[in-house]
């Protein structure tokens, strides 16, 4: 009996690897192109450093005209969740991260190196096991839950290193005739790694993010197969990274220290390892403690956040990669208007430690990329927002769309734009005081400053109606009327000359201004006047000076 004989008994239907090595060969891909894969596990929760990761190797692959898949990892089945893998995919589609192959659905993939989903591939897993078993490189454990648990609290209790190894891998020294009885009859068993390695040897490893890393090498004789004919992760790793052509696994530093162990299988299936690239977690600053950012306390960790807020995409992935590269803001300040596409993203210069996301930083870029947005695009964006998650705010949207691609275009598409849209759930807040139908309900009291008396605000109504006020009229003729009306009811016409003698005058021309913004918009801070009344529109405008004179006080 050897170990053929023990092989054939534990896989008895398993092919030859020689028919996966030839159905999947090498891939065919120009000089220095390299194959990148985002490898969730289905559990229903798209981490906002699931995307980061994912747009990493995405970026990567493509820049080097190589290749992104998708792969599912769902070998831990108790984790997964229904639909689990349409939240992802819908994910990587909303963020324009689509996969070159991989998985499309629940169950279907596209590419020549699927299926895609680890529970699709459990043959492939157990042709590879059979080939460590045939070369006494893999065996079969009969240990039970029970008693592993056993020998972990006797290497506690004694102090020294837990895990299946050495002289504690009970199960490694049976010999082939032993394994193949036990098997006969019946007893449950798992496959497990024989490791070649020693802890008191060192392994040396470049990783393309965190450099040069010195490690003890693996001596844990790891599960490979499960009880229920899965792949646990690390061996999954090797043999789909292997067939699937990964060149460079980018995925989380948790799985630094698996190296060892990782190059070790990869060695002993006879495969050559690919490049690691360990990304450090996305971070976040609370009350001064960095930590990562997390599913439970943090609801910016989830992917669907950024979406029921209302922040585009194109900022979270602005944003994703200044955090990513520390040169992306330069790249930034020189290439103003360039898409981030354009932008050469290189794994030596990321972040080591770990990159600290901040709300507030995130929020000033998506200002700056709703900024550059046409008024056509922030319509369309608000109104799709709107359409999930604000009803009346949508009805006003679409029935009023001509009028309301005029109020989004105030300030827009000159040289410096408005910023005041960091997200589509700010639109409503930033545009009510436009549209009638919202201003009417709008019951805050109206927030005059300097100019504040009734007496001396009707004055300037009045007289702005009677007078002044003419819808023809060119930005300079408006503010020249304006400065007309300050110096004719005894304000200062110009600021600097009220600034020069204080005593001589109540107020300035800027506070006359306060007073008509104030009364037709409510606010003490808006885009520009001119334009905000030309947009209103004539009627609407006298309506609202009037009604201030009515009741503004
Ligand atoms: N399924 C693993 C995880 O979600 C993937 C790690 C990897 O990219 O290899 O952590």
């Amino acid at each position: 009996m050897d170990y053929k004989d023990l092989a054939n008994l534990i896989f008895p239907d398993a092919k030859e690897i020689k028919y996966y090595e030839e159905k999947y060969p090498r891939r065919e891909l120009p000089e220095g192109a390299i194959v990148t894969r985002f490898a969730p596990s289905p559990t229903g929760f798209v981490h906002i450093g699931g995307i980061y990761q994912a747009l990493i190797a995405k970026k990567l692959a493509k820049q080097t005209n190589g290749v992104f898949f998708l792969r599912i990892e769902d070998t831990d089945q108790k984790r997964e969740v229904e639909n689990g893998i349409t939240g992802i995919v819908n994910s990587l589609v909303e963020y324009g991260i689509e996969q070159d192959e991989g998985m499309i659905s629940e169950n279907e993939g596209k590419g020549n190196y699927g299926p895609y989903k680890q529970s699709q591939r459990k043959e492939i897993y157990q042709a590879y096991a059979k080939y460590l078993i045939e070369q006494g490189k893999a065996y079969p454990c009969f240990c039970s839950p029970e008693e592993v648990d056993e020998i972990r609290a006797k290497q506690e209790a004694a102090k020294i290193r837990p895990g299946y190894y050495g002289v504690w891998a009970k199960c490694r020294n049976l010999t082939v005739e032993e394994m193949i009885e036990k098997i006969k009859a019946g007893e449950k068993y798992i496959v497990r790694f024989k490791s070649p390695g020693r802890e008191d040897r060192k392994i040396k490893h470049k990783d393309a993010i965190k450099g040069n890393v010195d490690f003890p090498e693996n001596d844990q004789d790891i599960v490979i197969i499960k009880a229920d004919g899965l792949p646990t992760y690390h061996f999954a790793h090797a043999i789909d990274d292997h067939l699937m052509g990964t060149t460079h696994v980018i995925r989380g530093d948790e799985w630094l220290s698996s190296v060892p162990l990782h190059l070790q299988l990869f060695q002993e299936l006879g495969f050559k390892a690919p490049k690691y690239c360990h990304i450090a977690p996305v971070m976040k600053n609370d009350n001064g403690n960095k930590r990562k950012l997390s599913k439970r306390k943090d609801p910016e960790a989830a992917v669907s956040y950024y979406s029921e807020v209302g922040i585009p995409k194109e900022a979270v992935k602005e944003y994703l990669l200044n955090i990513a590269n520390s040169t992306f803001e330069n790249w930034r300040r020189a290439n103003k208007d360039k898409s981030i596409d354009e932008f050469e993203l290189q794994l030596n210069k990321m972040s080591v430690s770990g990159a600290l996301f901040d709300m507030v930083k995130l929020l000033d870029v998506s200002k700056i990329v709703i900024s550059k947005m046409t008024a056509e695009e922030v319509y369309t964006n608000s109104l799709n927002w709107a359409k999930k998650y604000d009803d009346e705010l949508a009805k006003i949207l679409e029935e009023n769309k001509e009028y309301a691609l005029k109020v989004f275009g105030i300030e827009r598409g000159n040289k410096k734009p408005r910023k005041d849209i960091a997200k589509w759930s700010d639109v409503k807040e930033n545009i009510s005081y436009m549209f009638k139908e919202l201003f009417e309900k709008d019951n805050t009291k109206y927030p005059f400053q300097v100019i504040n008396e009734k007496e001396d605000i009707n004055k300037i109504l009045d007289l702005y109606i009677s007078k002044y006020y003419d819808e023809n009229d060119d930005k300079q003729m408006w503010f020249d009327k304006i400065k007309e009306l300050a110096g004719e009811l005894g304000y200062a016409k110009e600021v600097k000359e009220f600034k020069a003698n204080p005593e001589k005058y109540k107020a300035h021309v800027g506070d006359v201004s306060t007073v008509l913004r104030v009364i037709l918009t409510k606010r003490t801070n808006t885009p520009d006047m001119y334009e905000i009344m030309q947009v209103l529109g004539k009627e609407e405008v006298i309506k609202r000076l009037q009604e201030g004179m009515k009741n503004g006080i």
